[in-house]
C-alpha cells in the first residue's frame, strides 16, 4: 500500500452537550492520541473519555463562542491537552498553547489537519480537515442541511466558506460540527428545494431520528451537496422557486440564509 494514500484509521465517539451543542473526540490508535473538537461544558467530555479510556492530548477551537469554549479551562486543567485555535481570537480564548490561520496545517493526536478559515458566522471560524482520517468539523459553519447565522461576517463571505469547503471535501469525508440542528434546517429546506426528492427521503430520516432522540450527525459532503439548499444556490430547482434565475450564487444564497433567519 502506498503510504502517501494510506488511511488513518480513528475511532470517533460524539456525545451531547447542553442543550443542542455536539462534543466530539477523536482517537488515533496507532498514536495513542486523542482530539476534542470545542469545548461547550467540560463534564461530559472527561465523563466520555474516562467511558472511553482514552486520555485527551489535544483541544481544537472551531471559533470564539461562549458554546464552544465555556468548558476549555476546566478541559484543560483535568488533562494538560494542548490547545490550538483561531490566531484572529488570541485575545479572547487565554487558553491557547498554538494559534493557526486559514491553509496552515498541525498535527495533533499525531494526525495532519488542514485549517480552513472559513469566517462568515464569526470572523475567526476554522474548520478542521483531517484528509488521512476523512474526518472535518465544521464548527458553526456547515451543519447538517444548514449553516451557521450570519453574525460578523457578511453574506458573501459566508457562501464563500459554504463554497469553499465543497471545492475542498472530497464526497466521502465524514463531517461532524457545532450542533443538533438538523430537523429545522430539514423543515425549512423543504419550502426552498420542494422537489428535491433526496432532500425529501432524507427529511423523513431526520424526522424519525430526531423522534427516537437519535443524532444526525456525522453528515458527508457527498449528502450535504444533494440536499444542503446552503451548498445548491446553482441550482435551477431552487433558483426557480426562488424566482432569481439570473442572481449570482452569493445572492441566492444570501435569500436561503434570510428567509431561513425568519423562518
Ligand atoms: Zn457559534
Ligand atoms: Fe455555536
Amino acid at each position: 500500500m502506498a503510504m502517501s494514500e494510506a488511511t488513518k484509521q480513528v475511532e470517533i465517539r460524539q456525545f451531547p452537550c447542553l442543550d443542542d451543542n455536539f462534543g466530539v473526540l477523536v482517537h488515533v490508535p496507532a498514536t495513542g492520541g486523542t482530539i476534542a473538537f470545542d469545548v461547550p461544558d467540560a463534564e461530559p467530555y472527561l465523563a466520555e473519555l474516562e467511558r472511553a479510556g482514552w486520555t485527551l492530548t489535544d483541544i481544537l477551537i472551531t471559533h470564539h463562542h461562549w458554546d464552544h469554549v465555556q468548558g476549555l479551562g476546566a478541559l484543560k486543567a483535568a488533562t494538560g491537552a494542548r490547545v490550538t485555535g483561531p490566531a484572529l481570537s488570541r485575545d479572547k480564548i487565554a487558553e491557547m498553547d498554538a494559534v493557526v490561520a486559514d491553509g496552515d496545517t498541525i498535527t495533533a493526536g499525531g494526525l495532519a489537519f488542514q485549517a480552513l478559515g472559513t469566517p462568515g458566522h464569526t470572523l475567526d471560524q476554522i474548520s478542521w480537515w483531517a484528509p488521512e482520517a476523512h474526518f472535518a468539523h465544521t464548527g458553526d459553519t456547515l451543519f447538517a442541511l444548514g449553516c451557521g447565522r450570519v453574525f460578523e461576517g457578511d453574506m458573501a463571505m459566508m457562501w464563500a466558506s459554504m463554497d469553499k469547503l465543497a471545492r475542498l471535501l472530497p464526497g466521502d469525508t465524514r463531517i461532524y460540527c457545532g450542533h443538533e440542528y438538523t430537523l429545522a434546517n430539514a423543515r425549512f429546506a423543504v419550502t426552498v428545494d420542494p422537489d428535491n426528492a433526496a432532500l425529501a427521503k432524507r427529511a423523513k430520516t431526520v424526522e424519525g431520528l430526531r423522534e427516537r432522540n437519535q443524532p444526525t450527525l456525522p453528515t458527508t459532503m457527498e449528502d450535504e451537496l444533494a440536499t444542503s439548499p446552503f451548498l445548491r444556490a446553482g441550482d435551477p430547482g431552487i433558483r426557480k422557486t426562488l424566482g432569481m434565475m439570473d442572481a449570482s450564487d452569493a445572492e441566492v444564497f444570501a435569500e436561503i440564509r434570510r428567509r431561513k433567519d425568519s423562518f
